[in-house]
């Protein structure tokens, strides 16, 4: 370590997962600016060992308590700290040992250890955008309150940032989420019926964990993005256009005062977008494959398809009216996808379920941290229950 110019220590909060390990192999490949000093997983013992073994961080987590003892043991020569359960999240988010929190937990089991980085002074590399649509103005004030960077993995947000920069006094106009129309575009009600988790988790131009493969594939990750972008960017709902674009090649777009639009564009690679949050405001030389435009003949746009795909409906009333919506939607979802992954109910059941929670639990227009918190248990109760889990 050079003392001018000291390596980042990174925290990797879900490192087992999809963005975790492409995490990993960034931070691999730039050994001399980034320290791993934090790995969390689930249930991923054998992962989270190997991954502890080469890159000997400070501690990890195992979520699961049943599997402490096996990685307690496989650890038993090295001097990395473990710790297990839920709440040693939130212990761990809290300590010292390091600077930056890639927050890469999967859905609302994220927020509260992110919330704990926040308000302990770390800056966040936040990929984890379920915590936003749940509680994204309590998330944004503590950010501010704290002076906490709060740096977008998602690629879409991570292009709009990317946009912004040199624009601080400019009026945003608005921001165009570009989407790929994931694995079903241009299908009909009938033919979605039947799909089943397999298809549902082949997306064309992405490599991605499971619940957000599915996302990707109902719509409802670019419904969770457009909330998502309302609070990283401080937008009003109608500053928000979804358009999809099927290539992925364009990451997204900010259209200003002026009429001009600024994109980021680049090869569809998730490494780009966490390499930039990890090193920003720096950019770092890397080899991945470059965009040749004399190799793509298209770029199409066109709108989607809101009346299949009727998540993006139910979003957009989320991202309009507020308050626990976006929460109690965003529960609902949680649980309409897990079922769907374990062939419990159909494709078009999810926005079934979804629609029906978000009418039934209480409107609350300005919720506290624990109201959120109640409004989704109540929203996951009452999924559950209709969907007879
Ligand atoms: P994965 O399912 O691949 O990984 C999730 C990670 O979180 C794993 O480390 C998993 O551990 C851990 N985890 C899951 N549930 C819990 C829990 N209840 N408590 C603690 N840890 C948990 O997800 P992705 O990497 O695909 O996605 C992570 C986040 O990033 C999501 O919010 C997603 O929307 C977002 N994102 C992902 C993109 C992608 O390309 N994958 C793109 C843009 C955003 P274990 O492995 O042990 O189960
Ligand atoms: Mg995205």
């Amino acid at each position: 370590m050079n003392s001018e110019n000291p390596k980042k220590r990174i925290a990797i909060f879900g490192s087992t997962g999809s963005i975790g390990t492409q995490a990993l192999d960034v931070i691999e490949a730039n050994a001399d600016k980034f320290s791993v000093e934090v790995l969390t997983a689930h249930h991923n013992d054998e992962l989270l060992i190997k991954q502890a073994l080469k890159f000997n961080p400070n501690l990890v987590v195992i979520v699961d308590e049943n599997k402490y003892g096996k990685v307690k043991d496989a650890l038993g020569s090295t001097d990395i700290k473990v710790f297990a359960g839920e709440k040693a999240l939130e212990e761990v988010a809290a300590m010292d040992c390091y600077d930056f929190m890639l927050a890469a937990i999967v859905g609302y089991a994220g927020l509260k250890p992110t919330m704990k980085a926040i308000e302990n002074g770390k800056a966040i590399g936040l990929a984890n955008k379920e915590t936003l649509v749940v509680a994204g103005d309590i998330m944004m004030r503590k950010a501010v309150e704290n002076k906490v960077p709060v740096i977008p993995v998602d690629s879409e947000h991570s292009a709009i940032f990317q946009c912004l920069i040199g624009e601080t006094r400019n009026r945003i106009e608005k921001v165009i989420l570009t989407a790929s129309g994931g694995p079903f575009i241009g299908r009909k009600p009938n033919y979605l019926v039947n799909v089943k988790r397999e298809h549902a988790l082949q997306h064309p131009n992405w490599n991605m964990g499971a619940k957000i493969s599915v996302d990707s594939a109902t719509l409802m990750n670019k419904g969770l993005e457009m909330i998502e972008a309302k609070w990283l960017f401080n937008l009003r709902p109608e500053q928000i256009q979804v358009v999809v674009h099927q290539q992925s090649i364009i990451h997204s777009m900010v259209q200003f005062e002026d009429g001009s639009i600024k994109a980021q564009m680049g090869l569809p690679d998730m490494k780009l977008p966490i390499q930039y949050a990890l090193s920003f405001p720096k950019r770092i030389k890397n080899d991945f494959p470059r965009l040749d435009f004399r190799k793509i003949s298209t770029l199409s746009f066109e709108e989607p398809d809101v009346k299949t795909f009727k998540n993006l409906v139910l979003a957009q009333e989320a991202l309009n009216k507020g308050g626990n919506l976006p929460c109690v939607m965003n529960a609902a979802n949680e649980i309409a996808v897990y079922a769907f992954l374990r062939n419990r109910i159909n494709f078009l059941d999810m926005t079934d379920a979804i629609e029906k929670t978000m009418q039934n639990i209480a409107f609350i227009e300005k919720p506290t941290l624990e109201e959120y918190f109640e409004s989704d248990g109540e929203a996951r109760n009452f999924a559950a229950d209709l969907i007879k889990l």
